[in-house]
C-alpha cells in the first residue's frame, strides 16, 4: 500500500510544485509569549440583587428575567 503523503509529494515532485517550509524553527520565546494569552481564566460572577442567583454582570438575569430593577424577560 502506498502512503497518500508519499504520492502526493511525487505528484508534486512531478509537476515542479514546492511545497512551504517554515524558515526557522520556532524558538522556545517566541512560543512562550504566543501562547502567554492561552491560560482559561476564571469567569467574573456577580449576584441578582431581586432572587439572588450568581449572575454575569451587565447581563439580565436569566432567572428572574430583571434586570437594573426592571422586568425584561418573561419567565
Ligand atoms: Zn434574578
Amino acid at each position: 500500500m502506498i502512503n497518500t503523503y508519499i504520492l502526493l509529494y511525487f505528484l508534486l515532485k512531478q509537476y515542479n510544485i514546492d511545497m512551504a517550509v517554515a524558515q526557522r524553527r520556532t524558538s522556545k520565546t517566541k512560543k512562550g509569549k504566543r501562547r502567554s494569552h492561552h491560560a482559561l481564566k476564571i469567569p467574573t460572577i456577580t449576584f441578582c440583587p431581586k432572587c439572588g442567583k450568581p449572575i454575569r454582570p451587565h447581563c439580565v438575569c436569566s432567572y428572574c428575567g430583571y434586570y437594573n430593577g426592571k422586568k425584561i424577560l418573561n419567565i
